[in-house]
């Protein structure tokens, strides 16, 4: 809630008028208590988890022959009951974890410093604070991910992650509940280390998301924003991940390319494409080997 209670005081307390954003996220918030603002995240990730892999799915249900030449794993097809049984059960994790989650971590929000008032962020304290966030959360992710695939906390919680060999968008939050609650660490850290606005706060939870369900889509879109991003991995990096599976030695991060490059854990992968390159240029008979497809390279760690 805003300490002012009109406009005119929050111009005095500024002292300039109000920019069109601060006058809107005025007449928003101005009544509105902080932990409602903060609750917004439950609304946000509830519609991302289920809009935002839909159309994907949908098109790929209905008309694949439209999308096939960019699917990464092109020889697997799930049916339309593999897409809900698992929107089901990321919904099940969703009303048990995330939003008992979200609702609780209220009082850490406040403690850390996550302002609601006003100026708003500048564009470029908005874009350098989500920077920071998303790298902070990459490397915290690439070593709770890679000590999940030793052999006890696979088989107890990060197995189901990996029931998708070739994911799906739905199937990006789809994990134990375990595994949940400890990567939230890492996407509590950044914010934790550099305290922003509430805004800033929902585009990173927002884009965060967003972000995993572009990974797990099981498509490489060659036009796809993403790709102008320095170090990113994208959806042919992480799917890698999922096709190698259990044994996966390679492509831990969830985001960028530099923790795995750095830890030498991106081997398998890199000789797995010099691999695909290298029989593309010489088709055995009966070989087909699709332009993004893993087929029949081998596994290699
Ligand atoms: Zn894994
Ligand atoms: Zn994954």
């Amino acid at each position: 809630m805003l300490p002012y209670a009109t406009l005119g005081e929050a111009e005095a307390a500024l002292g300039r008028s109000l920019t069109f954003a601060e006058d809107i996220w005025f007449r928003y918030t101005a009544r509105m208590p902080d932990y409602l603002l903060f609750y917004h995240n439950i609304i946000f990730l509830f519609v991302i988890f289920s809009l935002a892999p839909l159309p994907l799915a949908l098109i790929e249900l209905g008309f694949p022959a439209s999308v096939s030449s960019f699917k990464i794993q092109p020889k697997i097809r799930l049916p339309p009951t593999s897409f809900f049984q698992c929107y089901k059960d990321v919904m099940r994790v969703f009303l048990l974890v995330v939003g008992p989650l979200q609702l609780s971590s209220y009082p850490t929000i406040k403690f850390v410093g996550i302002r609601t008032g006003l100026p708003l962020p500048s564009l470029w304290e908005v874009a350098l604070q989500l920077l920071v966030y998303f790298v902070v959360e990459d490397y915290g992710n690439y070593w709770i991910h890679r000590l999940m695939h030793c052999k006890w906390g696979y088989e107890k919680i990060h197995r189901v992650h990996h029931e998708f060999t070739a994911p799906i968008g739905f199937a990006a939050p789809y994990a134990h509940w375990a595994e949940v609650l400890l990567l939230g660490i890492p996407s509590f850290a950044g914010p934790a280390m550099v305290p922003c606005h509430m805004i800033t706060f929902w585009l990173w939870i927002a884009l965060r998301q967003l972000e995993a369900i572009e990974t797990h889509s099981g498509y490489d879109f060659p036009w796809i924003p993403t790709k102008f991003i320095p170090f990113y991995g994208g959806a042919e990096y992480h799917d890698y991940h999922h096709y190698v599976g259990e044994h996966s030695q390679s492509n831990f991060a969830s985001v960028f390319t530099y923790c795995d490059y750095i830890y030498g854990t991106d081997k398998g992968y890199r000789y797995h494409k010099a691999l695909l390159a290298k029989l593309k240029e010489q088709p055995r008979n009966g070989d087909k080997i699709g332009t993004n497809g893993f087929k029949d390279g081998g596994k290699s760690d």
